[in-house]
């Protein structure tokens, strides 16, 4: 029999429990500094010195985080005849959970900044929002589960050669990690959804539902707006449709991943010259390191 004073105890606890506030483990001003050393190591391009120490960074960051770590390397010879070598890295938490999580992002960044509104399409693209941030948000996550393991699977997936070539000129040139990702998926690995993430960094941080999202996976979209809403967020995660893009998840819908593209796609210094650090914010990955830190613990 419990005493009185101890059942009053039990039940202030208990309350305790349920009304705790969310303690946040992501820490975006952490993540905001991983698109800084990205930037610095300059333009990550498939074949160029920037690319090969971004890629060593990546690894060594990785395994000093994940589980373990799986590296893929191959040559992806292009449709001018060009050999680039390219490398995904797959940073696996709890490998054996038949309950997983995939998360993914394009470490590589654009070699020409040909954008329509571009001054200048001979230069490439710095990449602090396309693929610094999408890649700074899963080291940040990477850092959350190293600090308190998950209940569940997770797999942090960095995929090489998204932007090299021409979506529509090229298509063979682009998305190319995503598609050798999803001919060679480790044994194992099969997610009960996947989340893209890429260009979530910009200060002006709206991110509306991507259609090839809605079409592909319309409840995991449900989910992560709803995630995001209940973290109070849904003036940041807008509950709308406005682009359809061609992107890394649709290479992997092809081989039966739920996977969805979360994008603010409204970012005037896309694919130009001046996708630079001052655009960006740790605020923004804040936001979006919440709700994907989220969407891991709501499946403990
Ligand atoms: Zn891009």
């Amino acid at each position: 029999m419990l005493r009185p004073a101890l059942v009053l105890a039990l039940i202030v606890l208990s309350a305790c429990r349920e009304t705790k506030p969310h303690v946040r483990e992501f820490s975006g001003a952490t993540a905001f500094g991983y698109i800084e050393t990205q930037v610095a190591f300059g333009p990550r391009i498939p074949g160029s010195e920037a690319h090969r120490r971004a890629g060593a960074w990546l690894d060594s960051l990785l395994r000093q985080r994940a589980d373990t770590l799986i590296t893929q390397a191959w040559t992806h010879v292009t449709t001018s005849g060009d050999s680039l070598p390219l490398t995904n890295f797959v940073a696996r938490f709890k490998p054996a959970a038949s309950k997983r999580l995939l998360f993914l992002a394009h470490w590589d960044s654009r070699p020409r900044a040909d954008s329509p509104t571009s001054t200048d399409s001979t230069k490439p693209v710095p990449g602090a929002n396309d693929g610094g941030s999408g890649v700074a948000l899963l080291l940040g996550v990477a850092d959350v589960l190293k600090r308190t393991p998950p209940a569940i699977g997770v797999d942090l997936l960095f995929v090489d050669g998204e932007d090299y070539g021409d979506f529509t000129k090229t298509p063979q040139d682009v998305l190319i990690g995503s598609r050798y990702y999803a001919a060679h998926q480790p044994p194992g690995s099969q997610s009960l959804y996947a989340v893209l993430f890429d260009l979530i960094a910009d200060k002006d941080l709206q991110i509306f539902e991507e259609g090839n999202s809605l079409v592909g996976a319309p409840e995991v979209v449900e989910l992560v707006w709803n995630t995001a809403k209940e973290l109070g967020y849904a003036g940041t995660f807008v509950a709308n449709p406005k682009h359809t893009l061609i992107d890394d998840h649709l290479e992997l819908q092809k081989v039966g991943i739920r996977a969805i593209d979360v994008v603010d796609f409204d970012y005037p210094w896309w694919h130009t010259k001046d996708d630079t650090i001052d655009k960006v914010s740790g605020a923004s990955l804040q936001i979006v390191g919440d709700v994907a830190t989220a969407l891991v613990r709501r499946e403990e």
